[in-house]
């Protein structure tokens, strides 16, 4: 049922990518006089770079793909190199996934809201239709709803799992379902993914060539700076991420960081026993205030809490400089702050100011 080159835009499928310099020749050592560098090298000097882990080769363009990080990722992540795609953050192949399938003013793609806010935002860009079959009340896929919204157009499906706000894991036998039956791409966003305690889907990208898996340094890798996201999927779409793509995408120096903080899964590892840890903390301490009315479960290193009036709490938060993210406009979080597990003592400021909060409003019968 699935048909990649059907489902592609008929340009991309026919189009050239641009060639760079850097693909033309790949070996390390020679005279490169091909892409117009600045030989002499560049106006960092010595003394900043001093102590760095970088090395000084700022006056020459980066590998255009990514080549050391593929062959660290890949075991790390159990796939082939040729089954990833690196970003300019995740957002960057989310954004590319729409432009090499969804003819603008045409074609469509379905979300399940309350969801990450980017899916929407790549279709407005795009001028690409946007399809919402809301989750249910517990925050899990609506499988007869989301078929009968399938439109003949309709080329992707975003999931996302661990689910941003909600936090929780999506059943997995659903996605399995849309995986079935939905023939275009479905798009499963674990940026979280190494804070739920399930396997990735990324070990049924062989099964499955209609299965997109989207992962981030932004979250457990404790990256967000360097905006890295990563993208698995079966050869052939990767091959056609890596056509429409700009040729240099992620830098030089964010290359060689990305290298580096590979050869430390145990560093990311410890983090996210800390994090871990800190959350069922402050889940606990939040179900203690009597202002909070719910804390739905979480696989994610967020909490979605509810209260009787988010707003006031959210501006109360500010006033003393703890920023939370309130979500308690979107529909099916009504009343719901986004709380982000910090540090212990960032946690303990967040719980203190909530305490504080709730002496000073008048108690209410
Ligand atoms: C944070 C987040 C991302 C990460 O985006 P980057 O561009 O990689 O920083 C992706 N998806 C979801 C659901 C997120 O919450």
């Amino acid at each position: 049922m699935f048909n990649l080159n059907t489902l592609l835009r008929p340009h991309i499928l026919t189009l050239t990518p641009y060639s760079s310099a850097r693909d033309e020749y790949t070996g390390k050592q020679g005279v490169f006089l091909d892409a117009n560098e600045n030989p002499f090298g560049s106006t960092l000097d010595e003394a900043t770079l001093d102590g760095t882990v970088l090395e000084d080769n700022f006056n020459r363009y980066p590998d255009p793909h990514q080549q050391a990080i593929k062959q660290r990722l890949a075991p790390i992540k159990g796939v082939r190199p040729t089954q990833i795609f690196i970003g300019n953050g995740s957002d960057e192949p989310i954004d590319l996934l729409v432009r090499a399938t969804c003819v603008p003013g045409q074609d469509s793609i379905l979300i399940v809201p309350p969801t990450y806010g980017m899916y929407e935002v790549s279709a407005a860009i795009n001028d690409v239709a946007l399809i919402k079959v809301p989750l249910t009340p517990d925050f899990q896929l609506d499988v007869p709803a989301v078929l009968a919204a399938i439109q003949p157009r309709t080329k992707l499906l975003f999931v996302c799992s661990p689910n941003n706000p909600t936090g929780n894991l999506i059943n997995q036998n659903d996605i399995l379902t849309l995986l079935d039956r939905f023939p275009g791409l479905v798009v499963v966003d674990e940026a979280y993914i190494d804070f739920a305690k399930t396997q990735s889907f990324t070990a049924l990208l062989d099964q499955y060539p209609n299965l997109v898996v989207l992962q981030t340094f932004s979250k457990a890798w404790g990256l967000a700076a360097l905006r890295s996201g990563m993208c698995f999927a079966s050869e052939a779409l990767i091959q056609v991420l890596d056509k429409i793509k700009p040729p240099y995408n992620i830098s030089g120096p964010t290359q060689q960081l990305l290298v580096q903080a590979l050869k430390n899964v145990a560093g990311k590892d410890q983090m996210v026993a800390h994090i871990l840890a800190q959350r069922e903390q402050l889940i606990r301490n939040l179900l203690n205030l009597p202002l909070v009315r719910h804390v739905y479960p979480s696989d994610a290193n967020f909490v979605l809490v509810r209260f009787d009036d988010p707003k006031a709490v959210f501006d109360y938060l500010i006033g003393q400089q703890i920023i939370v993210r309130d979500r308690h406009r979107v529909k099916l979080c009504e009343g719901c702050l986004r709380i982000t597990v910090g540090t212990e003592s960032e946690n303990e400021q967040l719980l203190a100011i909530l305490t504080a909060y709730a002496n000073q409003v008048p108690t209410t019968v």
